[in-house]
């Protein structure tokens, strides 16, 4: 089956809107919630994935193993353990991609670790060149993927052809100055 934009975008919204039900159902965070519903979804999921290649975290501490995105990330190769994926998302800019947020403040450039707009964790990191695919940014606490980002803000989008590069809260400020 094509998995064209608009499905694919529609179908990312009514993930968001069951999370989020099921958030104020539960009182659960976020990526509790998200990790519960995928596992539920899981076949379906698993299809997308196929379909459009996930990209691959690195540990950035053995640099071989995939990390395995939890509450509490961990890798299954040398067994290191983060608090958060915002911890792994801060060693993984620093030691994969060589950015820190000392020099990121000092020389610019580009930010080591940017805060996703589904779970609110600072946890998006670029994805390593070469296992780059259809996505170049993910969140390491709840694994949403990227591929650009807002023109007036610079904060992680999922663009889908034709869509308008510019996040809801930029939108909303837009629409409300006008
Ligand atoms: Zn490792
Ligand atoms: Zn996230
Ligand atoms: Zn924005």
């Amino acid at each position: 089956m094509v998995d064209n934009g608009r499905n694919s975008s529609s179908a990312r919204r009514a993930r968001q809107r069951a999370i989020r039900a099921e958030m104020a159902r539960t009182g659960d965070p976020y990526n509790v919630v998200a990790r519960r519903h995928d596992e539920r979804e899981e076949p379906r999921r698993e299809a997308k994935q196929a379909a459009r290649k996930m990209p691959i975290a690195r540990c950035p501490r053995c640099r071989q193993a995939e990390v395995h995105i939890d509450e509490q990330p961990s890798c299954p190769g040398c067994g290191a353990v983060w608090e958060s994926g915002a911890e792994l998302a801060g060693e993984y800019a620093e030691e994969i991609l060589g950015l820190n947020s000392y020099t990121w403040v000092k020389d610019g450039g580009e930010e080591p670790t940017a805060e996703c707009p589904d779970c609110g964790e600072q946890a998006v990191v670029s994805i390593q060149p070469g296992d780059t695919t259809f996505w170049t940014m993910m969140c390491m606490s709840c694994e949403s993927l990227f591929n650009d980002r807002c023109t007036r803000c610079s904060a992680p989008q999922h663009r889908e052809d034709g869509d308008l590069i510019i996040c809801t809260t930029c939108w909303n400020d837009v629409v409300s100055r006008s």
